[in-house]
Formats: C-alpha cells, sequence, structure tokens
C-alpha cells in the first residue's frame, strides 16, 4: 500500500482558486524586481541624509529578508523594509553586527554617529560600585 501525499504537503502556490495562490502569484510577478527597488531606495534614503551618491551595484541585497546594505565612507548603513539604521560592531570587542535605532533624518544619524555604542551584553561597561567609604 502506497502513502499517497495530498495538497497539505503541495507548495501553497500550486493549489489554484485559493487566496494564497493569488497572492503568491502577484509576488511571484513582482519578485524579480524588488532587489533593484531595495537598491534605490537605499541609494535615495543615503544621498538624502548624507549627500553622497552610492551606485547602485556597491549595495548588497538579502531579497529574503528584505534588508539592503551599503558602506558610505566607512559607515555601514542598513535598510530593512523601509526601516535605515546605522550598523556597528561591539564597541568593547569589535565583533557582532549591531542596527541603531532608526534614521530618520540628520539629527538622529548624528547621534547614531557621535553618540551610540552597541555593546553585548556581557561587553557593556558596568556602572561604578557605589562609593561604600562611609
Ligand atoms: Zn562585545
Amino acid at each position: 500500500m502506497s502513502i499517497q501525499r495530498q495538497s497539505a504537503l503541495a507548495p501553497l502556490a500550486e493549489q489554484p482558486g485559493t487566496w494564497w495562490a493569488a497572492i503568491i502569484a502577484e509576488y511571484t510577478a513582482t519578485a524579480d524586481g524588488i532587489p533593484q527597488q531595495m537598491r534605490r531606495r537605499l541609494a535615495q534614503r543615503l544621498l538624502a541624509l548624507t549627500g553622497r551618491v552610492v551606485v547602485e551595484q556597491a549595495i548588497a541585497v538579502d531579497a529574503s529578508r528584505r534588508q539592503a546594505i551599503a558602506k558610505v565612507d566607512g559607515v555601514m548603513f542598513q535598510l530593512c523594509d523601509e526601516e535605515l539604521s546605522v550598523v556597528r560592531p561591539c564597541a568593547h570587542c569589535g565583533t557582532g553586527r549591531f542596527a541603531s535605532a532608526a534614521i530618520t533624518n540628520r539629527v538622529r544619524l548624528g547621534y547614531a554617529l557621535a553618540v551610540w555604542e552597541p555593546y553585548h551584553p556581557d561587553c557593556a561597561p558596568s556602572d561604578p560600585p557605589d562609593d561604600v567609604s562611609w
């Protein structure tokens, strides 16, 4: 006796007439252009914020994570969906990747560049011990 695998195991897109198959078809029709759209959006945001032109070929895209990454004069920027952030390693050990709070204007970018320092939980500087000399 053979076990027949039915529609529950078939790819969702191969179930015509369902609402999800229609949505998947719409996504598939536009999916090829998504990396290019993501590169264009990040380049536009960086131009508006920094005045620097970033060629779209220099922008890495991970379409499955909807993430585009570019370096501008050594500063790494990430656009994840519509949220732009600065990406830095841990300020203590220099490893890892941490995304800043959303960069929505030049003031927030200035904060991320000049003040923000990300740390791994174990790398964060501890507060000085309380003064117990009393
Ligand atoms: Zn660290």
